[in-house]
């Protein structure tokens, strides 16, 4: 149980760094198609959520993951904080307390069900859900390489340049949203691999 508390904080560590790290480059990537806070609404919530880290890790996985959703819910605002938290709580929900990676991969099936019935947005309209809905059909298929999915989920987010937005504020652009990466896309590959980087080290 402790290791398990050392990976969640190392985790969410991972999380909150790569977010801190990257979060100018968020809010360009919003100013582009958005109204330009996605980096400042992502970091104020991973910061929210990092003042908790000595609560939060020591809960079990299901407990762990609702507790910070329901801050991101709280504190991310814009359209993103409702969305990852749901993703998160819905992780927390379907995980039973010692996960397998069967139970994960199934779990992250429904959370990105649970974003797609909140946000009614389908693969292909250029949100987060063209970086997690790639990723979660990669552990699908069997691949639970690490370094292979947190290629896919950089290589997905790079993808939705092309793409029009048709859900979120870029939608308001139309044409215009086109040739630029979607921030909610970019933030998701950017956890996925703070995530995958995490793992590698303990696998
Ligand atoms: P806001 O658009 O309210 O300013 P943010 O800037 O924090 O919120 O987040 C924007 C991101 O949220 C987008 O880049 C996109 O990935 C994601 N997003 C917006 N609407 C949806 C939706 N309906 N479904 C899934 N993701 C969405
Ligand atoms: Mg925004």
């Amino acid at each position: 149980m402790k290791q398990d508390a050392e990976l969640r904080q190392a985790l969410l560590a991972a999380i909150v760094k790569v977010i801190e790290e990257h979060a100018d480059e968020l809010t360009s990537l919003d100013q582009a198609i958005g109204d330009g806070d996605h980096g400042i609404n992502m970091k104020r919530g991973f910061e929210a959520v990092a003042a908790d880290a000595a609560t939060l890790t020591v809960k079990p996985w299901p407990d762990f993951l609702k507790g910070v959703g329901m801050t991101l819910v709280m504190k991310v605002g814009g359209a993103s904080g409702p969305l990852f938290g749901t993703l998160f709580m819905t992780l927390g929900k379907e995980l039973p307390p010692e996960p397998t990676a069967v139970d994960l991969v199934k779990a992250f099936r429904a959370a990105i069900a649970a974003v797609q019935s909140r946000g009614k947005a389908e693969a292909g309209h250029k949100t987060m859900l063209d970086v997690l809905i790639p990723v979660a059909e990669q552990l699908e298929g069997g691949n639970l390489e690490l370094d292979a999915l947190s290629a896919k989920a950089h290589a997905a987010s790079e993808a939705t340049k092309p793409l029009k937005a048709i859900r979120g504020r870029a939608s308001f652009l139309g044409d215009r949203s086109i040739g630029h990466m979607d921030p909610g896309a970019r933030s998701s590959a950017l956890m996925i691999g703070a995530v995958a980087n995490v793992l590698k080290e303990v696998a």
